[in-house]
């Protein structure tokens, strides 16, 4: 038996509001058992119990639902035929003339595939493939973030310093950790600069051929705080086109998560409207960076599954009004 059958039969009782009769295989309790003589009487006096959504980081959902499409697939998306090998369905392109916009797979759809690649929860009464929850803290914080802040503030560095070495690189980066961004936290009363600066954290050690990324020492709350620090940065490097569009790029991220901090649970239609701008132009404006990267042949900007993700956070909040910050799985990590 699988733990999602008796998952299954849990929230099945729990619909009833009363104590079952019968154990999760259909046998009854002993007679004369406490468990028998209260069979059939509410559990919560009128209350009852209904599945509400399914919160993990990527890597369990796929595990869990048994994903055909995932970030470890050619195909990257559960939502349609977003995907990393075909041109016209490009998992990075946030335009809304983008391919995949086209290809959405429906749970309906999806309940039609074959079962052997259908999701065990689709047992659970009240689940939905869209009842998979999105995560900001792994979506933004240890994915999106890392790259976005990483990218950006090496980015700034090279247009800065012409001829820049790894050498150079690492020592500027140190050189901000010790003289920018410590006083600016301890200014904005957060401890949240216990990580210094250097090549090595941002991926840039040996060769200036990898894309620039946060590592893990970076914890989340920190990407949090150096993605605000990093739009007040770029804010005043505006030299370049692309400068202003990387600015535009962190500043609208920054804009996004406060509106969502701000806000409660449930989002006020003017909420939804400023959130989705803002998110929209973010990806727009990333994609556009990552695109000017490679067409100049420097490692920026990487564009992983995770701001696909990011997108379909924007379109499900669109669509249920959801404050995705309030799904997140901050709680949750703690105790793994
Ligand atoms: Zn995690
Ligand atoms: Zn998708």
């Amino acid at each position: 038996m699988e733990v999602t059958q008796i998952i299954a039969w849990i929230h099945r009782v729990m619909l009833t509001g009363l104590k079952p009769a019968t154990d999760h295989l259909g046998c009854e309790w002993p007679p004369g058992s406490r468990r028998a003589m209260e069979a059939g009487s509410p559990f919560a006096r009128q209350l009852l119990g209904a599945f509400a959504g399914f919160k993990s980081d990527l890597e369990a959902r796929v595990l869990c639902h048994r994903l055909p499409r995932s970030y470890m697939h050619n195909f990257v998306c559960e939502h349609d035929l977003a995907c990393v090998h075909l041109a016209h369905l490009q998992y990075g392109d946030f335009r809304s003339t983008a391919g995949w916009r086209t290809s959405a797979i429906t749970h309906e759809d999806y309940m039609i595939t074959s079962e052997s690649s259908m999701s065990p929860w689709a047992e659970v009464p009240g689940w939905r493939k869209e009842r998979n929850l999105d995560d900001t803290l792994h979506d933004i914080y240890q994915g999106i973030g890392p790259h976005l802040v990483a990218s950006t503030i090496v980015h700034c560095i090279l247009e800065e310093i012409p001829k820049c070495t790894l050498e150079k690189l690492d020592l500027k980066l140190k050189s901000l950790y010790t003289n920018s961004y410590k006083p600016w936290c301890r200014e904005n009363k957060t401890d949240s600069a216990g990580n210094s600066f250097s090549g090595v954290k941002f991926n840039r050690e040996k060769t200036n051929k990898t894309y620039p990324e946060l590592g893990s020492v970076y914890k989340a709350n920190e990407v949090k705080v150096i993605i605000f620090r990093a739009a007040f940065y770029c804010k005043d490097k505006l030299g370049s086109f692309q400068g202003r569009v990387r600015a535009m790029c962190l500043y609208s991220l920054a804009s996004w998560i406060r509106v969502l901090d701000l806000a409660g649970g449930w989002l006020t239609n003017d909420e939804v409207e400023s959130a989705c701008k803002f998110g929209v132009q973010f990806l727009l404006c990333y994609q556009y960076l990552a695109g000017a990267s490679l067409q100049a042949k420097v490692c920026l900007y990487k564009i992983i599954t995770k701001f696909h993700y990011f997108c379909h956070m924007l379109i499900y909040m669109k669509l249920t009004k959801r404050n995705v910050r309030f799904d997140a799985c901050w709680m949750e990590e703690d105790l793994m």
